[in-house]
């Protein structure tokens, strides 16, 4: 029996491209274009999810095949598999960019689960027609960067594409990674992720822009049926599948800002119709508190993806899904209210998670003054954002000041203080403490719960940069290491105790840790 049974919903629901030779163009017919992934030289398997293996039926002995390794690596595509790119649009930076597409990425086809259909999608195998002037690669550094975060991200309960596979293609590929005209060769890799589909907003935005609505009818519909099975047949069903669409993005905006990931390229071709966490690229993870900070340099004129500013963009790509599908719904009052209450929604569910993280269970109209300040005080003190809220769940009723500051130690950035600013500090902690005590709770039943909500471990952009330069050297201990730790991140694990410390100094100006371009 072959190794996955493929389905090809996809491509037998909705027409596509009906050029079928391989070179970059624009694709008006179709809603993808076939394609062969490219043949690697030397494919190695180097890490596998065995969740997501699972999750897709596959024993251990299967992922140990030959057979495995060829459909991950592209080597060979299996009988019932019709390999395609898909199409679509999106806004870049704010900007209408037109066609972009899987440049780089190939579905292999759809698999049956237990969590429903999953689509199979190679990362790196080779150039499509969506590919433009670039080469359709990836290479070892981004690859080890999705796997890990994407898997990191599902064990943290967040929405996310998952990683099933990480290969080494054996071929070198050219990239200058910090665009200043120094390229060099790196390693070549093909991630293989897994999501019930990879349909973005710009997936529509490209047929609204192209005035193509019967493109757009049929896409919404294909969606419909197939990812909100719910709406089918209901009553103004294309306007509920928007609303559903921003009440999922909005709650996985929450979750990012719960555990401080910054996504890094909020374009809208990077934003899932399922609400999942998608394109692992110069994404990163707050050490120290900071609404300003951005992991990405090509973002650094103008902070458009701030940690801070990822509600507010969320809602302005909401914004163009709701232009696109405008032909379809046209109820510009219904589109105006939902995209309206969206900054009204967030507020409320952001303040919800902060008192989950706080260890409150009860709700007071004080609290929201409360987070403001601890915001504050975390980003003014310079305070790692991780390390405060799993040491604060060990702070009791009846601590005093001293013993509160001398716990959270560990989460502060700076050896000496301003008084001013440890006057700010020691009064929000009192504050805080003041809070607790109305509720109605023991210490330890609060530390319980805001560990399973604040995590212990988080992927720091220096770890995976440590993981990397591991890698390039051919050690790929610190990859599984730092894989098996991020499977628990909310439990303690004293193994791996080094792992919950602040970002050391040297990170702070090293390429891959502070700063990470578009390049991958
Ligand atoms: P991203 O910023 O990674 O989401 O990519 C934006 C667009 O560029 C998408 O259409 C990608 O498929 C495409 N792209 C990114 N990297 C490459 C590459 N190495 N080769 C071909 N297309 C790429
Ligand atoms: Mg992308």
């Amino acid at each position: 029996m072959s190794l996955f049974q493929f389905q090809n919903i996809f491509t037998d629901s909705l027409p596509g491209d009906p050029q079928e030779d391989n070179y970059p163009r624009q694709v008006h017919t179709g809603f993808y274009s076939k394609v062969e992934p490219r043949h690697p030289s030397a494919p190695v398997l180097l890490i596998h999810s065995e969740d997501v293996a699972r999750l897709l039926n596959l024993g251990e002995e299967d992922v140990l095949s030959d057979a495995f390794l060829d459909v991950v690596s592209g080597k060979g595509v299996l009988p019932g598999s019709v390999p395609y790119a898909m199409c679509y649009g999106g806004h870049q930076f704010g900007h209408w960019a037109g066609q972009l597409g899987d440049g780089r990425a190939i579905n292999l086809g759809e698999i049956s689960t237990i969590e429903g259909m999953q689509t199979i999608q190679l990362k790196g195998a080779g150039l499509t027609p969506y590919s433009r002037t670039a080469d359709g690669l990836a290479v070892l550094r981004s690859s080890i960067r999705e796997f890990l975060c994407s898997e990191a991200m599902h064990h943290l309960h967040i929405p996310t594409t998952r990683a099933l596979s990480l290969v080494l293609t054996g071929d070198e590929v050219l990239r200058d990674m910090l665009y200043d005209g120094h390229p060099a060769y790196e390693k070549g890799a093909v991630l293989s992720r897994v999501a019930p589909s990879f349909i973005r907003f710009g997936s529509f935005e490209i047929w609204a822009a192209r005035k193509d609505e019967v493109k757009l009818k049929q896409l919404l519909d294909y969606t419909i049926a197939h990812h909100y099975p719910e709406l089918v047949g209901t009553e103004a069903c294309y306007l509920k599948l928007f609303e559903a669409v921003a009440i999922k993005t909005c709650d996985m905006v929450v979750d990012w800002q719960r555990v401080g990931f910054v996504h890094g390229v909020m374009n809208t071709d990077n934003m899932s119709i399922l609400g999942q966490t998608i394109d692992y690229g110069p994404y990163g993870w707050l050490d120290n508190y900071d609404p300003n900070w951005t992991p990405n340099t090509t973002d650094m004129p103008g902070r458009r993806y701030r940690f801070g500013n990822q509600p507010i963009i969320a809602q302005w790509n909401l914004l163009q899904l709701a232009n696109a599908l405008y032909p379809l719904i046209q109820d510009l009052e219904a589109l105006k209210s939902i995209i309206e209450g969206f900054s009204g929604q967030y507020i409320e569910k952001y303040t919800a998670m902060m008192r989950v993280k706080l260890g409150l269970m009860t709700a007071m109209e004080s609290d929201k003054t409360l987070i403001k300040n601890i915001e504050q005080v975390l980003h003014l003190c310079n305070v790692d954002y991780t390390i405060f809220f799993r040491l604060l769940a060990k702070i009791t009723k009846d601590m005093p000041i001293s013993e509160m500051k001398s716990l959270l130690e560990p989460a502060f950035y700076e050896d000496e203080w301003l008084p001013e600013k440890e006057q700010l500090l020691e009064d929000v902690l009192m504050a805080y403490q003041k809070r607790i005590a109305l509720e109605d709770t023991t210490d330890s039943l609060r530390q319980q719960q805001m560990n399973e909500v604040n995590p212990k471990y988080v992927l720091r952009n220096y770890m995976s940069q440590l993981a990397i330069e591991a890698a390039d050297l051919g050690d790929y201990g610190l990859l599984h290491e730092l894989f098996t730790l991020l499977k628990r991140p909310y439990e303690e694990q004293p193994q791996y105790e080094r792992w919950f410390a602040k970002r050391p100094d040297w990170a702070l100006e090293k390429v891959g840790c502070s700063m990470l371009s578009c390049s991958s």
